[in-house]
């Protein structure tokens, strides 16, 4: 069993990296991915903690892109923190991110909610990692919303009233990054997209055209119906179904790490099938 998609502090998650491999190697997994937003900066700090434990600890890491009207997910791995193509776009990406968050409080500040930029990063612990989900948990604590989810619900999803969009590249320019830098793209939770399995089809073929590996297919969210139909969709058209759990801690309650809902179990034959779509160049 392995576990392709989890979040530690470094981006929105509630763990330190270091207790993502603890968390995994207690789950019975033999390799985890850590996987934040935008940055590759903890993977070290997990892996050093995953070979003490005796598990291995894949470098990887989370993008939104722009697709089809909406922002698709995209999961890069096997590239390390360091120098390269894709970690100079990443390094691009926390910028946008800091102004994202930036107009985000000034869109908050226009709808007369009391939580400041500063509120925001401090929640976050650093400016380049916070996200919505820190902004979720203000709102849920100021009393302007009873979850997270219904934070989202009521201010941050997409077209709500405090939502402002920040995708500006897109999947076939991370996958292009990603593979100059020796590594590989997936495309994370495909349901996401709001499109049937049919539709996503087309998605699998565009996507692999642009030099895309993998498609999500064991998610941690999904019931095991929509885990086969993906796992479908990927064969047909030649990207491994890889999986994960989508780990963020109490930022997404209910979900563990290699077990998601309890009912994920990732082969663990799916990480050597996407190391071997690596290219030679990195
Ligand atoms: P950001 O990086 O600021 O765009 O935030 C993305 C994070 O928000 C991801 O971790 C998502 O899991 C989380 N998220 C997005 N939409 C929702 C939602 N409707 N409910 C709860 N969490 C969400
Ligand atoms: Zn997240
Ligand atoms: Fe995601
Ligand atoms: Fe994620």
């Amino acid at each position: 069993m392995i576990d392709l998609h989890t979040h530690s502090t470094c981006s929105d998650g509630s763990d330190p990296p270091e207790r993502i491999p603890e968390l995994a190697a207690a789950a019975g997994c033999s390799a985890v991915a850590l996987t934040d937003h935008d940055t590759l900066a903890c993977i070290g700090r997990a892996r050093v903690r995953a070979s003490e434990l005796g598990i291995e600890l894949v470098a990887g890491c989370e993008v939104s892109c722009r697709y089809r009207g909406t922002s698709a997910h995209v999961l890069v791995y096997f590239v390390e923190d360091g120098e390269g193509p894709l970690q100079e776009e990443l390094a691009r990406l926390r910028e946008d991110r800091v102004a994202r968050n930036r107009r985000l409080a000034e869109r908050l500040a226009a709808l007369d909610v009391p939580i400041s930029y500063e509120d925001i990063v401090q929640e976050a612990g650093a400016e380049e990692s916070a996200g919505r989900p820190h902004v979720a948990a203000l709102l849920v604590r100021r009393g302007l919303a009873e979850s997270i989810p219904d934070a989202f619900d009521r201010w941050l999803a997409e077209d709500r009233p405090a939502y402002v969009p920040k995708a500006r590249v897109t999947p076939a320019e991370i996958a292009a990054a990603a593979r100059a830098s020796g590594g590989v793209a997936v495309l994370a939770h495909p349901f996401s997209l709001g499109l049937d399995a049919g539709a996503l089809d087309e998605v699998a073929a565009e996507l692999q055209a642009a030099g895309f590996a993998g498609m999500e297919a064991y998610y941690g969210a999904y019931r095991p119906e929509q885990r086969s139909q993906l796992v479908g969709v990927a064969r047909r058209h030649g990207l491994v179904p890889t999986g994960g759990s989508d780990y963020h801690g109490t930022s997404k309650p209910g979900l563990r790490v290699c077990t998601g809902q309890g009912d994920l179990s990732v082969p663990d034959r799916v990480l050597p099938e996407l190391r071997e779509r690596r290219t030679a160049a990195g």
